[in-house]
């Protein structure tokens, strides 16, 4: 049986009649740019998280680049963000100048250590970016305490956390702003690229807005220099139809996480944990094995698909050499790399696939290839 590790055209097969329709509805209007569908799907986002704004931009990337660039951060700032995430979390920190200062994870959470933060902050520091990996809120509470006593702003990187919940509030509604992606893997995913600012203060949503449009508040008068980061009309009215599955999709993910979690129990499998004051929304994952690498070429063998989120901290990319981080600083986010590996777990998943990918996975577990 081939299980592909995501399967895209399952979920618009079950949609297709509602999104054909939605893209000629703008093809009818033409206005790709700025149209309608972007300002209702702002609001039901703003709606859905509960915060008072939110700013379609063009990636989750430029949320996060935006975010902090409204916030001043550039040249001669450090920002501290988690070693073990996908690039953008640092790179965008990189692009504006500052100074990315990585702090190492909770090995069981994947998530930002608070414990960790308060000795990396000093004079320079300007945020703090918690990133809400794998569909998992990081432990905010420490974290906006830590901002409170510094004065600093959070940033939060819920690319991968649209609809997770920390302590009944939504990722991305607890910090200054908060950052979605709706790269199409991510639980809201669009045709495309797509980002989104949720934020909680008119002035920065208001910068935002005009750092989206070249920084002009109004025709080609430039204030501030801005970018060309627009979240499509033809994404937006794409996102406005999933967003009503998404909910039921985040239940079906959750669903199949449990199944592998009772599948997995008792064997030498770590299971991701979900601390019981989140809501978790598993867009990915994710398990930690001995052998790694040798379980990968069991699920190549019998055409499972996969993927490793991330064979390589942030720290130790080759880009950052000259930040002098060195192996064995940051040792949870080191060894994570090296036994992680994500498992299908996408709403569409049948029954029978997760079935062939516990076997195969306890398989190899019990008896070493
Ligand atoms: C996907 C992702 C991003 C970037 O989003 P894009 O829309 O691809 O630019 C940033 N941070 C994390 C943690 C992500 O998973």
């Amino acid at each position: 049986m081939k299980v592909p590790f995501l399967d895209l055209r399952r979920e618009y097969a079950s949609i297709k009649g509602e999104i054909d329709k939605a893209i000629n509805e703008v093809f009818d209007t033409t206005q790709f740019i700025l149209g309608p569908d972007v300002k209702s799907l702002e609001e039901e986002i703003a709606r859905y998280c509960e915060t008072k704004y939110a700013i379609g931009v063009a990636s989750g990337t430029d949320a996060l680049l935006l975010s902090l660039k409204a916030f001043g951060v550039g040249s001669g700032d450090e920002v501290i963000t988690s070693a073990f995430s996908f690039f953008s979390s640092a790179g965008v920190i990189a692009n504006l100048g500052a100074k990315p200062v990585f702090v190492d994870i909770d090995p069981l959470t994947y998530n930002i250590d608070p414990q960790q933060i308060e000795k990396r902050i000093n004079k320079k520091t300007k945020a703090i970016m918690p990133v809400h990996l794998f569909g998992q809120c990081a432990d905010m509470d420490p974290i906006m305490k830590l901002s409170q006593k510094y004065n600093l702003r959070v940033v939060e990187d819920a690319a991968q956390a649209i609809g997770a919940k920390y302590k009944e509030r939504r990722a991305g509604s607890m910090g200054d702003a908060g950052c979605f992606s709706f790269y199409p893997t991510k639980n809201l995913g669009a045709a495309g690229d797509g980002g989104m600012v949720i934020t909680n203060k008119p002035d920065l949503a208001e910068k935002i807005k005009v750092l989206r449009v070249h920084g002009q508040k109004s025709k080609y008068s430039h204030s501030i220099v801005g970018y060309n980061s627009r979240l499509d009309t033809l994404q937006a009215a794409i996102l406005k139809v999933k967003l009503k599955y998404l909910e039921s999709w985040h239940e079906k993910r959750r669903g199949n996480a449990e199944y592998y979690n009772k599948a997995f129990k008792g064997i030498e499998i770590i299971t991701p944990k979900a601390e019981i004051w989140n809501y978790h929304i598993y867009n990915q994952y994710t398990i930690a094995v001995k052998n790694r690498d040798k379980l990968k070429e069991h699920l190549i063998s019998n055409q499972i698909g996969f993927d490793t989120y991330y064979p390589v901290p942030l720290h130790l990319q080759k880009c950052f050499e000259d930040l002098g981080y060195k192996e064995g600083d940051l040792t949870n986010s080191e060894r994570k790399a090296l036994k992680v590996i994500s498992l299908p777990i996408y709403p569409g998943l049948k029954r029978d696939e997760q079935d062939f990918v516990i076997e195969k996975i306890k398989e190899f577990v019990i008896n070493p290839v």
